[in-house]
């Protein structure tokens, strides 16, 4: 076996610090490090030298091509390369350059971007601009290896284009509030706060060739119809299970391709679903970890077709077995190495830290809404609210020892103690007593406290991370502010800071439940609490442009109130368009391959028929005759709702705005594809399987 060196291959493909310490001259160098660390504008003539320096690295490695790397609306990322090729000289000798100003600007014609009206395109001019605190890197692709350049994405009036530009804007937002909160500790030392960042990825594997025999999983990355497997996720024998030779290769493949673009991959497992798994690299700030899990998905589907495979991130790809999502892992660090969300051994003494949750607290109650918005996409309609969990209902897991810890505050206003996990004992003499955390998991929770970390459940697998941790940094942002508003000017402190922590965790303990958050009887006590119980992508979408919405936002500079409806704009139509998408699907599947093929079976039992009474007047042909009446039953109805799907595509299609046409999908075409699916599926379980036009679920998920 040959032997890596993951020491070695680490970043090779990436323009790190240290590669520009060991390429730059030492001042340009410092005046790069300076600007990472504390913003302004990097000097023309320092970006040119930074320029030059990156394509030498760059041209070493074989590349011949740049592009300004960056994430539009559309929540994946775009690119358009350049090459560094330049005007040949009058002897026809040319040399490859790249300068300062390509590096920091560019303009690509990006017309074609959601805008949701922000840009006509008659001023259809939209900058990227680099962000110099995502390193640069260098991707392999079949056009070759294309230097990749992180940047925000702009109109010609400076309005966000892009999910960067308001992550940057809420980093910078809380970390000016945490600031405030941190000094009113006596904290003098720290001179930033940044938002960490750690998102466990789930994602499905399935053969390639299969994946190619349906139009489903290529047009719309899930499956439209499809009969249940005899066997699902029912023995929790693929959860953690061992992981077979050919996923074993990928994941070996992907790691080695992830660890060579500086991504830390570090935890791979089987997940609860067959064919389903996950990664998790390790927590970094915020925007280069937005920008990771980009280069995570795009990696994992590239190394899956390597291996003949292909790779889905959809967060429903199968109904019947769990689906997809992406656990976002928050906390807040200083740069002098605090963890504000770190509760030390006695969270009771720990003031700074009560007040940090508490402010949370207030920031996950007063903005539920929103946070529910951050997470919602087409796909992840199938998961919050609906058969899985985690549920629509924000609310916020906090274990024992915290409950405890608040509920004595909220009760008497004094914490005493702080509830201790104890010794766990396995009643085995050989193995050692450990010492328990304070406080057990819970999976069921939206939004829970795990140890030193805020773990975001609700995002969805293919969704950016950008938009939740956007929405989380201002929302807690905004509690900071409003609390250090107050205890800046408090005469007492440390009676202000008691009575404040008891006021926000009194007024605020509603959003706390510890208990299952999939079972019904919580769906019933949060309406009692008034908690929003929010249970699609387009009712949360309205939650954006509300006046509490543009209020926060425009405080901190993060949207403004035309940045946001633009994106209510965008989201509306993306729905809208992914549901036609997936309704012209199936009526394409189920016209074109699904009722020709049963119409043959029909024939094959009517022959069978015939041809069996033909040899024997007095066979029992009943089984062949039961079937055909059965079959030819389903046959109507397939067609029966494949009329009313078309029908109210066509009306929801004719809606004049985005909203209406929205809700439209949403209400009448979504049913009408569930009730074509219905008969189909029934048909599937009928037909013989040498007829069936395409792979069963029985074949993707558990022949990979
Ligand atoms: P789980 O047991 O929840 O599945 P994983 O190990 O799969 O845990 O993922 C946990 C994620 O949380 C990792 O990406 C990890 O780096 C990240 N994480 C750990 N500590 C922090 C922290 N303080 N802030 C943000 N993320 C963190
Ligand atoms: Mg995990």
């Amino acid at each position: 076996m040959s032997k890596m060196n993951v020491e070695e291959i680490f970043a090779e493909n990436v323009f790190t610090l240290g590669k520009m310490k060991e390429r730059l001259p030492r001042k340009v160098f410092q005046e790069v490090k300076r600007v990472m660390e504390c913003g302004g504008e990097l000097s023309l003539s320092a970006a040119d030298v930074v320029a030059k320096a990156m394509k030498d690295w760059a041209v070493e490695k074989g590349v011949t091509h740049y592009t300004h790397w960056f994430q539009p609306l559309t929540g994946i990322t775009a690119e358009k390369h350049d090459s560094f090729v330049t005007h040949p000289d009058e002897e026809g000798k040319m040399l490859m350059e790249f300068s300062g100003k390509e590096l920091i600007k560019g303009e690509p014609d990006a017309s074609s971007f959601p805008s949701g009206g922000l840009r006509a395109t008659f001023e259809a001019r939209g900058y990227t601009t680099w962000d110099c605190t995502s390193p640069a890197f260098v991707k392999e692709s079949g056009t070759g290896p294309i230097l990749c350049i992180p940047t925000a994405f702009c109109s010609y009036k400076g309005e966000a284009l892009d999910k960067k530009t308001p992550l940057l804007r809420s980093m910078e937002a809380i970390n000016e509030q945490a600031l405030r909160i941190v000094r009113l500790f006596g904290n003098t030392a720290a001179t930033k706060v940044t938002p960490s960042v750690g998102p466990e990825q789930e994602y499905f594997l399935v053969d390639r060739k299969k994946y190619l025999q349906r139009k489903d999983l290529i047009y719309a990355g899930r499956t439209l119809f499809g009969a249940a497997a005899p066997k699902g996720q029912e023995l929790d024998d693929h959860y953690f299970g061992v992981i077979r030779e050919r996923i074993g290769a990928y994941m070996k493949d992907l790691n080695v391709e992830l660890w060579k673009l500086g991504v830390t991959a570090k935890t791979q497992h089987n997940e609860v679903a067959p064919a389903q798994h996950e990664l998790a690299p390790i927590y970094e700030t915020a925007n280069v970890a937005v920008d990771h899990n980009q280069l995570i998905m795009e990696t994992m589907r590239r190394v899956a077709e390597h291996h003949g495979m292909a790779c889905l991130l959809h967060e429903k790809p199968f109904a019947g077995v769990n689906g997809s999502g992406k656990h976002d892992n928050w906390s807040l660090t200083t740069d002098n190495g605090v963890n504000m969300l770190d509760p030390g051994d006695t969270p009771n003494e720990n003031i700074q830290f009560l007040l940090v949750l508490a402010c949370i607290m207030k920031a996950v109650d007063v903005h539920a809404d929103l946070l529910r918005q951050s997470a919602s996409n087409v796909g992840n309609d199938h998961r919050l609210g609906a058969n899985e969990a985690p549920p629509a209902i924000i609310s916020m897991f906090l274990g024992e020892q915290l409950e405890d810890v608040v509920k004595q505050l909220v009760e008497t206003g004094e914490a005493t103690h702080s509830l201790h996990g104890g010794k766990l004992q396995t009643g085995v003499s050989t193995l050692p007593d450990l010492e328990k955390d304070a406080t057990d998991r819970n999976r069921t929770s939206p939004f829970a406290f795990t140890g030193n970390k805020f773990e975001f459940r609700m995002v969805g697998s293919a969704d950016s991370i950008a938009s939740p941790n956007t929405t989380l940094n201002a929302i807690v942002a905004e509690a900071f502010c409003e609390a250090a508003d107050e205890l800046e000017k408090a005469e007492n402190f440390d009676m202000a800071v008691h009575d404040l922590i008891k006021k926000y965790m009194t007024e605020h303990q509603r959003i706390v439940f510890n208990g299952d958050g999939y079972s019904d009887e919580w769906v019933k006590e949060a309406e009692r609490r008034g908690l929003p119980n929010i249970k699609s992508m387009v009712d949360a979408t309205a939650t954006l442009t509300t006046e509490k919405s543009v209020k926060l936002f425009e405080k901190f500079g993060i949207f403004t109130r035309a940045e946001l409806e633009s994106r209510e704009e965008v989201l509306y139509e993306t729905y809208a368009k992914c549901i036609n998408i997936e309704a012209l699907t199936m009526i394409d599947m189920a016209t074109k391959q699904i009722i020709p093929a049963v119409v043959k079976y029909t024939i094959t039992l009517a022959n069978s028929v015939s041809a069996v009474r033909s040899a024997c007047a007095e066979a029992n042909v009943k089984v062949q005759t039961d079937l055909l009446m059965e079959v030819s039953e389903l046959l109507a109805k397939t067609k029966e709702a494949l009329n009313k799907l078309k029908e109210a595509e066509a009306e929801a299609k004719a809606k004049t705005n985005s909203k209406d046409m929205a809700h439209a999908f949403k209400d009448v075409v979504m049913p009408a594809m569930m009730e074509l699916r219905t008969p189909v599926d029934k048909l599937e379980m009928l037909v013989d399987k040498e007829a069936w036009p395409m792979p069963s679920y029985g074949d993707l998920i558990f022949e990979v």
